[in-house]
């Protein structure tokens, strides 16, 4: 069947309406008035990304002019939380610019929590103010929304189109209609690439009817990540996957809790566990155990090692706060102001916090750059405070030219959360209008051979299909292509038992990751027979490839890193402790498109903030 080709020009091009996304287009619009500002949604930007269901808390807000906290802060307490490795330039440079988002928010109409006592922001914890944020989503999408020249809702982008020139200059971009299959090419002179994390290329603990639940939203499908990866963009600290702490079934947050009712941990007998570890910690990792606060990934490892030891399961001890109804309200608030799941589980399950403590548990491995992880892309800093060596370009350009990223894109910076990243987007818009400004006459050049090759490819999954499944005789099975569900749980059970996911106690090796990227290479080949039965499946089957590539990248990088810098994240078996000697550094990867083959490299970490 021919499909309709639709061309899109603009100067600007945004991959992805999340929050990140939804700052830069916003951002772009105030720099460039007479520019022509795409966003590109595989959604629809009213209710899409991590935070589609609401938040009830915006986890980075410095509080300046009241002096609570300055950037300089949050560095610190991001180094320390990534035991000593994150990106100081990028972090500081949106910790100075992330209190006058939060403010465009509230101007906006967001509900943010007042301390009826100071007049200041309620906060959760030191970073954390919380808000009625059931309708945070569109309120930042209709800010977008106004800004562009034009939002394209329900289109998957699927791969970046380069110059034919100039082999390392984006050009564009292309995907298809998820709705009406209408093929589209989008031609750009730069491009912000805002597409969320990765959610589902480890097996999660829901299984059968549940697979749905994850913690991070299930359609975060790595886009992020694989789009830059085949443009030959330089990827940072992709072994750095999250693992949390949830509650039980239903990966409700446990944040509010811990900070605002002040709950805590127990195992199943009562015990105060964290304590009994931290000697064996130390002997592991060093002075990091006795930094405050305890790096969360360290925390984990404390829960795992309970558990190991058969003094499961850790429950959150809610009944006491729980008699205060104020805090009661605010407990039941916290879910259904963003995770309803959580709730809806403890009712099935008859649990009431009034009465009973929750079980906690870890959840699967993500791979994210804006929470509390930093894998993503490497980006160049900022004019003013980056080292040069961070320095190559224009601000969150990556090592592509004209290629630029913001929120779980960008690696080297965790904790930028909601709020880091819409501010990242508007870091990043301003620094993409200059870019295209600064080269009026740059209008890079589209190969029709190039989109038409890429167009057959896109659909392929369809005619495979079409064609293969006369040969099925009975069920979903053929002989001749692969279902996008198969070939997902195919590639969670291989991330999970080679690369250190649940099953494996989050635990690997160089012999077990040398297999896994064998088997992750014959699901790559297997990928060439994908069979979609409709558009629905055409975009899972485009959302697999991105996650296989993504994890490829994940295994490489975790190959490489020779040692266990995040206990309570993942363990190397074989290189059982942190070393600071060889491995205070970022790991980076590039991947090249035509060998497919990797290379890697480490990078320097400068500390510019004592
Ligand atoms: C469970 C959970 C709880 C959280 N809690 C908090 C909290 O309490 N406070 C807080 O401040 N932050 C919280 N966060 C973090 C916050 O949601 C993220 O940091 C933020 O949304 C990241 O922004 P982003 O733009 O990178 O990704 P997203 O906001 O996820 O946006 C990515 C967008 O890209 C689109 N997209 C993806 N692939 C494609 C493609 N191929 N083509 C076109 N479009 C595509 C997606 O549909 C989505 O709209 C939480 C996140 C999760 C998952």
């Amino acid at each position: 069947m021919s499909r309709r080709t639709v061309f899109v020009d603009s100067d600007i091009l945004v991959v992805g309406g999340g929050m990140g996304g939804c700052g830069a287009t916003y951002e772009s619009r105030y720099w460039g008035r007479d520019l022509k500002i795409v966003c590109v949604e595989k959604a629809n930007i009213e209710r899409s990304g991590a935070v589609a269901q609401g938040l009830y808390a915006i986890n980075c807000y410095m509080g300046m002019h009241w002096n609570e906290n300055q950037p300089e802060d949050h560095v610190r307490y991001a180094r320390n939380d990534l035991m000593g490795l994150v990106r100081e330039d990028l972090g500081y440079d949106i910790a100075r610019h992330v209190d006058a988002t939060v403010h465009k928010f509230e101007e906006w109409g967001l509900p943010i929590m007042k301390d009826p006592k100071t007049g200041r922001y309620q906060r959760e914890g030191k970073w954390q103010i919380m808000i009625h944020g059931e309708s945070y989503k569109p309120l930042v999408a209709e800010a977008a929304r106004k800004a562009a020249s034009a939002v394209y809702n329900r289109i998957m982008v699927t791969h970046l189109l380069m110059d034919s020139k100039r082999p390392n200059r984006v050009a564009g971009a292309v995907g298809f209609n998820v709705r009406n299959g209408d093929f589209y090419v989008f031609r750009a002179k730069a491009v912000i690439v805002a597409a969320g994390g990765a959610s589902h290329i480890f097996k999660p603990r829901a299984v059968g009817e549940g697979m749905g639940r994850t913690w991070y939203a299930p359609w975060s499908s790595a886009s992020a990540y694989a789009l830059p990866i085949l443009a030959g963009a330089k990827m940072t600290q992709m072994e750095n996957r999250i693992v949390l702490t949830r509650f039980k079934d239903g990966y409700g947050p446990v944040g509010a809790y811990f900070l605002h009712l002040k709950t805590y941990t127990q195992n199943a007998y009562g015990q105060d566990y964290e304590a009994f570890w931290r000697d064996s910690i130390e002997r592991m990792v060093g002075d990091y155990v006795n930094h405050h606060p305890v790096p969360t990934c360290l925390r984990n490892h404390a829960l795992l090692e309970e558990v190991k030891a058969g003094r499961g399961p850790i429950r959150m001890v809610t009944k006491e706060a729980f008699k205060d109804p104020h805090k009661e309200t605010v407990g039941w608030e916290n879910f259904l102001g963003m995770t309803i799941g959580q709730a809806v589980v403890w009712a099935s399950q008859n649990i009431d916090p009034k009465e009973i403590n929750p079980e906690l548990t870890t959840s699967e491995p993500y791979v994210m750059g804006s929470h509390a992880t930093c894998s993503g892309a490497w980006a160049s800093g900022p004019e003013d405070y980056a080292p040069a060596e961070y320095q190559w370009g224009y601000n969150r350009m990556m090592t592509v030219e004209g290629l630029f990223g913001a929120g779980d894109t960008i690696g080297g910076t965790a904790h930028k959360f909601s709020s880091g990243s819409f501010t990242e987007g508007r870091i990043a818009a301003k620094a993409a209008v200059k870019y295209v400004m600064e080269r009026s006459s740059d209008q890079p050049e589209v190969s029709e051979t190039e989109y038409t090759r890429l167009k057959k490819i896109i659909y392929q999954p369809l005619e495979n299909y079409r064609i293969g499944r006369n040969e099925i005789v009975a069920g979903t099975v053929s002989p001749s292509y692969l279902l996008p569900l198969h070939g997902l749980q195919r590639l969670e059970k291989i991330m999970d038992e080679y690369v250190g996911g649940i099953s494996s106690h989050y635990t690997t090796n160089e012999p077990l990751l040398t297999r896994g990227l064998e088997l992750l290479t014959m699901l790559k080949e297997d990928l060439d027979y994908l069979g979609a039965e409709d558009l629905h499946q055409l975009q899972r089957a485009w959302e697999l490839q991105h996650r296989v590539l993504a994890s490829e990248c994940v295994t490489q990088h975790t190959l490489f890193r020779q040692e266990t810098r995040w206990p309570g994240y993942y363990y190397r078996a074989d290189h059982p402790k942190l070393d600071d000697k060889d491995w205070h550094c970022f790991t980076l990867s590039r991947y090249d498109r035509d060998s497919g083959r990797w290379q890697m490299e480490k990078a320097p970490v400068y500390h510019i903030i004592d």
